[in-house]
């Protein structure tokens, strides 16, 4: 049945493509349709060909890069936000010019040689000084707003006829525009609508198949999705640069560079900080050589010729040549370098013996591997692939004391492996179960406690408010209480509860379907280290309109579990999984890939549905997700606190 799985990710990977390939046409239209819209309006309103050409087209050109960079960034893919203006500018000056040089030698304007292209590379170096530190902040992203708003005031006020090109453009536009303002808007909308639509297929195409193939999102950034957002510079300039327009072509190209850097990671950095992620030194080194190498080939009898222009051609192959070269050497040695803790065995994480620690007892959602009712799982007879339900155990050396996380249908096997473990004298020999909420994989093996099983007495069961009063008041549960095989510990949320000297847990309120009780997820902090365990959640953006940001919380701690209940939309063939609760791990990983890799090496995937791919060590999912820096909880697995 796995197979089917290997089946559905090819279907995925192909349908990224076609979105891709979509979204790219749908920012060229939508691109087209601004300037074509906004053109028609502005000339309602009476504005000067000059100020929209220096207004509408040249954002209208740009704006691509900005919905992409943008969407990206919001999404948290931080790599793609910065690779696309990176790459776009390395493409536009190197494969756009070139290849419209290579199709017509252009002249070039004495004000662009003595202005624009100089303040490019002014820019350019800012750019570079600002990220010198490895962050763009929003500070910073204001500065370059006002350096925009400068540029374009100066511009505007040298009286500087922006291009015979931007006008003819106008005339033509203007010649299609009609009587009545409701169609000019009309035009307008569409256009804007392609763009949102658009960035948003390619980004999220450009995220799956980058993880898919193991390429790392900065490299699709500077390449696939900064071509994808050029194509209106290309379509602009190749059309000026074939009629013999070579001024208006290189007058394009670094309007163009200039917006990226000012407006796009302007906007895109007071939205939402950025910093200069997986996008190397050396691509933007490459940016800078190439925005100052073009300037002598400017001055050179002031126009840009054939062989000027193959050799621009050639330095953009080489450039692309040597990101997938460094790709390919990436993948050979896949984890040697992300991080320590990503490569060691799980028990290398302690400092010390007598340290307590956590100990996974079960990875599976509620159900189990295999469900039941699986007909011909292999799990129900090689008995090593079976999975138990999401359980932690926490035992601490030093006080011979055991506590579980989580009492699951499965706690007979799972309390036998912490004897294994750890054997203690007294049974159940527990100090306390913590649980995180009334769904059957989370509580009912308190069953276990009861007096048709161990009889155990005063197994200290912490629990929040309502499941304190789910358990005391509903039957069979309240006969636990009632024979006192379970005592009841209220806790309360953000309120840590101090198991001794070395060890504190702490719930928080999550949010997840609370049909019986509340929902909560724990910190638990060691001497040394801390963990946190949240099986189940709804999604990470409600639990950031709750105010709580997951990667605040990941940031706090050392080992992070977390909810991976399905791997992609997809997995449960013939249902459209969009409004499933759980974040897909796919999406977990969007979330997370602007995390550094040391962050994202503390993400350890658990709560595992029976259909999850990830589960299976040789999936595919399983090589994407440690691919990229992530891992998934394994049973047994300790961590030294
Ligand atoms: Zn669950
Ligand atoms: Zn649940």
């Amino acid at each position: 049945m796995y197979r089917t799985f290997e089946v559905l990710e090819t279907i995925e990977m192909t349908h990224s493509l076609l979105a891709g390939v979509a979204g790219i046409m749908l920012l060229y239209f939508g691109g087209e349709g601004l300037v074509h819209g906004a053109c028609a309006l502005a000339r309602r309103l009476r504005v000067s060909p000059v100020v929209i050409g220096l207004t509408v087209v040249a954002f209208g050109t740009s704006a691509p890069e900005l919905v992409v960079s943008l969407n990206a960034a919001m999404g948290g893919a931080n790599d793609i936000a910065v690779g696309n203006v990176v790459g776009s500018n390395i493409a536009n000056l190197a494969f756009i010019l070139g290849a419209a040089a290579m199709l017509k030698t252009a002249r070039v304007e004495a004000k662009l040689l003595r202005v624009d292209a100089p303040l490019l590379v002014f820019i350019s170096l800012a750019v570079v000084a600002l990220l010198a530190d490895d962050r763009l902040t929003r500070p910073e992203g204001v500065l370059l707003i006002v350096g925009l708003v400068a540029y374009t005031v100066f511009t505007f006020v040298q009286g500087r006829r922006e291009s015979a090109f931007v006008q003819q453009e106008f005339r033509s536009v203007a010649s299609k525009t009609t009587t009545r303002l409701s169609a000019d808007l009309l035009r307008l909308g569409p256009g804007v609508g392609a763009l949102v639509v658009g960035a948003k297929l390619l980004v999220t195409a450009a995220v799956t198949v980058a993880s898919s193939l193991g390429v790392s999102q900065a490299v699709i950034g500077l390449t696939v999705v900064a071509i994808g957002t050029s194509l209106p510079e290309l379509a602009t300039t190749l059309v000026a640069a074939s009629k013999g327009h070579g001024d208006i072509a290189v007058g394009n190209v670094i309007g163009s560079n200039i917006f990226n850097l000012l407006g796009v990671l302007g906007v895109t950095s007071i939205v939402t900080p950025l910093s200069r992620g997986h996008i190397g030194w050396a691509s933007l080194g490459v940016m800078l050589g190439v925005t100052i190498f073009i300037l002598p080939m400017l001055h050179s009898r002031r126009r840009l010729s054939k062989g000027e222009g193959a050799v621009l051609l050639a330095c953009y192959v080489g450039y692309i040549g040597w990101l997938m070269a460094g790709q390919v050497s990436n993948t050979v040695v896949p984890m040697a370098t992300a991080s320590p803790i990503a490569v060691a065995s799980p028990s290398a994480t302690f400092t010390q013996e007598s340290d307590p620690y956590v100990m996974v007892l079960g990875v599976a959602q509620d159900g189990g591997v295999p469900q039941a009712g699986s007909k011909d799982h292999p799990a129900w007879t090689d008995l090593d692939a079976r999975r138990f339900a999401v359980s932690l155990a926490l035992v601490d050396p030093v006080s011979s004391e055991r506590w579980l996380f989580e009492a699951t249908p499965d706690l007979r096997e799972q309390l036998h492996r912490l004897d294994v473990a750890y054997p203690v004298e007294a049974m159940p020999g527990l100090a306390g179960i913590f649980l995180t909420h009334a769904h059957m994989g989370h509580y009912t093996g308190l069953m276990y406690l009861g007096h048709e099983s161990m009889g155990a007495q005063g197994v200290p069961v912490y629990a929040m408010p309502k499941m304190h009063e789910y358990l005391s008041s509903n039957g069979p549960w309240n006969q636990l209480v009632k024979y006192n095989n379970i005592e009841l510990r209220p806790v309360a949320d953000a309120t840590p509860v101090r198991l001794n000297e070395r060890l504190t847990v702490t719930p928080f309120l999550v949010p997840h379907r609370q049909e019986y009780t509340e929902v909560v997820g724990f910190r638990v902090q060691g001497p040394r280290r801390s963990f946190l365990f949240i099986p189940d959640i709804d999604s990470w953006e409600e639990f950031d309109e709750w105010g709580t940001k997951i990667e605040d919380l990941i940031a706090g701690v050392d080992v992070a579990y977390l909810d991976a209940t399905f791997y992609a939309n997809g997995e449960i063939p013939g249902r459209d999984m969009s409004g499933f609760p759980h974040p897909f791990i796919t999406h977990s990983m969007y979330r997370f890939s602007g995390l550094s890799a040391e962050e994202k090496s503390k993400i350890r995937f658990i709560h595992l549905n029976h259909t999850n791919p990830a589960l299976l060590p040789d999936s595919d999912a399983r090589r994407t997700i440690e691919r990229s820096g992530f891992r998934v909880a394994q049973e047994l697995e300790k961590v030294g606190l």
